[in-house]
C-alpha cells in the first residue's frame, strides 16, 4: 500500500496495488500530471466477475466510455472480455482495437437514426432505447437485424441522483408503461426483439437491485418469444476509501445464477445474462499523479494547490465523487488536514478538510480510483494540456498517450 496512514483497504487486493515508491519513479520518468493504469488489476477484476458467474450463462461487455485508450481496449480484448459502446465512435475504436462485431454491443441514448444506421452497417449488437428509433429501425431492417431494447424499469438505484438512470424521471430507456408501443412496432415492422436491457445507475452496492431487475425482466419474457439475452447493464460499486463497501460480486453471481436456473426450469427457456461493467473493471486500476505547486496557509484552512484541476479530473466537482488522495512523497509524515484544490480559474476542489500525511511543495499526490471516468472526461479548459497516460503491464511500463503539446491546442482551429 502507498501510505502508512491508510492501511490496505481490502486485504485481497493489497498485492495488486502499486507502491508509492514505484509510482514516484514513474512520475520522475514521465512527469506529472500523469495517469497510470495497472493492466493486471483490470484482469483481476475481470476474473472476479467470470468466476462469480462460473455456473451461469453470462457474458461481460466492458462499458468502454469509462476509459477508451486503445491500448487499454486491446488489453481488455486480450483477456477475453467483450465491449459495450455508447457512441458510433466508440464502436469504431473497438473495431480498431481488434474486437469482432459480435464482441461489440452498442447501447446508446438519444442518438440520431443516421448513427444507428452507421453502427448497424458494422454488424454489431445493438440495444435501442426509444420507440422512435425502434420504429425507424424496424421499418428499415424488418426481421433481418434483431435488436435488444433498453427499458426503464422505474427503479431508483445508484450512488446519487446524478448517476441514477433507471428511475421514473430518467431520460434513459423505454418506460415500462410504454411496452405496448414496442409490440405495436414489432407488429408493424416485423423487427425482432432478441434482448431486454436495463441499466439503473452507477455505484449500486445492493445486490438486490440486480436481482429485482432481472425479476422484472423475467416477468416480461412471455411477451417476447424470440429473446436470447437479458442485459442487466453495469453499475457495480467499487470501494473508494477505508471501510467503503463494494458490490459483493460473489454474492451477486450466486444470486443471479440461481435466478437464471430457476427461470430456466420454470419456463424451459435459456436466456443469457449480459453485463456491461465499466467502473468495476478499470476504476481501481488507475492512479492519477499530480505535483504540489503551492501551499497557502489561511487562518482557517490550509490550501494545497496542484498542477492539475477539474480539466483533468472533474468527478469531485461534477458529481461529488470521492477520490482517496495519498502523499507518496511523505508516507511517514504526521497527518494534517488540507483542502486540495486545482489550478483552474474556476472553483475546483478535489477534497475538503482531508487528513493526509504532511504535504510540502513539490510532493507527489496520488488520486486513487482514477481509471474510470477520469482521463476520459478530461478537457483542455484554460488551454491546458491533457496529461499523458502510462500502462503498467507485466512489470513493464510504457506511455500509451503522450501529453498534449501546444500544436494540439490549435489543431482544429482555422488559422
Ligand atoms: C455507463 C454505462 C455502463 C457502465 O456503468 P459503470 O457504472 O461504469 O459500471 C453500462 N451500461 C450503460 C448502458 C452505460 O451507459
Amino acid at each position: 500500500m502507498i501510505a502508512t496512514t491508510q492501511p490496505a483497504r481490502k486485504e485481497k487486493q493489497t498485492d495488486m496495488e502499486l507502491s508509492g515508491e514505484f509510482l514516484a519513479n514513474i512520475a520522475n520518468q514521465y512527469g506529472t500530471p500523469l495517469y497510470v493504469y495497472h493492466a493486471e488489476k483490470i484482469k483481476e477484476q475481470f476474473k472476479r466477475l467470470t468466476s462469480a458467474f462460473e455456473g451461469a450463462d453470462a457474458t461481460f461487455f466492458y462499458a468502454c466510455k469509462a476509459l477508451t485508450n486503445i491500448n487499454v481496449l486491446r488489453y481488455i480484448r486480450s483477456i477475453g472480455c467483450n465491449i459495450d459502446c455508447s457512441s458510433s465512435n466508440e464502436v469504431l475504436l473497438a473495431l480498431h482495437a481488434g474486437f469482432s462485431p459480435r464482441q461489440i454491443l452498442y447501447t446508446s441514448n438519444n442518438i440520431s437514426f443516421a448513427e444507428l444506421e452507421e453502427v448497424a452497417s458494422k454488424g454489431v449488437n445493438i440495444n435501442i432505447d426509444s420507440i422512435s428509433n425502434l420504429g425507424k429501425f424496424g421499418k428499415k431492417f424488418g426481421a433481418t437485424y434483431p435488436v435488444g431494447v433498453r427499458l426503464r424499469p422505474n427503479i431508483l438505484a445508484g450512488g446519487n441522483l446524478k448517476i441514477s438512470t433507471g428511475h421514473d424521471a430518467s431520460k434513459f430507456g423505454i418506460p415500462l408503461e410504454s411496452i405496448n408501443e414496442i409490440h405495436d412496432v414489432v407488429k408493424e415492422t416485423g423487427v425482432v426483439i432478441r434482448g431486454l436491457h436495463i441499466h439503473t445507475g452507477s455505484d449500486i452496492k445492493d445486490v438486490d437491485v440486480f436481482v429485482k431487475g432481472v425479476e422484472i425482466l423475467f416477468n416480461l419474457t412471455e411477451q417476447f418469444p424470440q429473446l436470447e439475452f437479458l442485459d442487466l447493464g453495469g453499475g457495480f460499486k467499487v470501494s473508494y476509501k477505508d471501510g467503503d463497501h463494494e458490490t459483493d460480486i460473489a454474492e451477486l453471481g450466486r444470486r443471479l445464477t440461481e435466478s437464471q436456473k430457476a427461470f430456466q426450469q420454470k419456463s424451459g427457456r435459456r436466456l443469457s445474462l449480459w453485463f456491461e461493467p465499466g467502473k468495476f473493471l478499470v476504476s481501481e486500476a488507475g492512479y492519477f499523479i499530480s505535483s504540489v505547486n503551492v501551499i497557502k496557509e489561511t487562518s482557517s484552512v490550509t490550501f494545497v494547490g496542484l498542477n492539475t484541476g477539474l480539466n483533468h479530473l472533474i468527478r469531485p466537482m461534477f458529481y461529488d465523487a470521492w477520490h482517496t488522495i495519498v502523499n507518496i512523497s511523505n508516507p511517514g509524515g504526521a497527518t494534517r488536514r488540507y483542502t486540495i484544490t486545482g489550478n483552474i480559474c474556476e472553483t475546483d476542489t478535489f477534497a475538503t478538510n482531508r487528513e493526509i500525511n504532511e504535504i510540502r511543495e513539490g510532493d507527489y499526490l496520488v488520486f486513487r480510483n482514477a481509471g474510470a471516468y477520469c482521463f476520459e472526461m478530461s478537457s483542455n479548459y484554460n488551454s491546458r494540456y491533457k496529461p499523458a497516460e502510462v500502462l503498467i503491464e507485466g512489470g513493464n511500463h510504457r506511455m500509451i498517450r503522450r501529453a498534449d503539446k501546444f500544436d494540439d491546442l490549435l489543431r482544429n482551429q482555422v488559422l
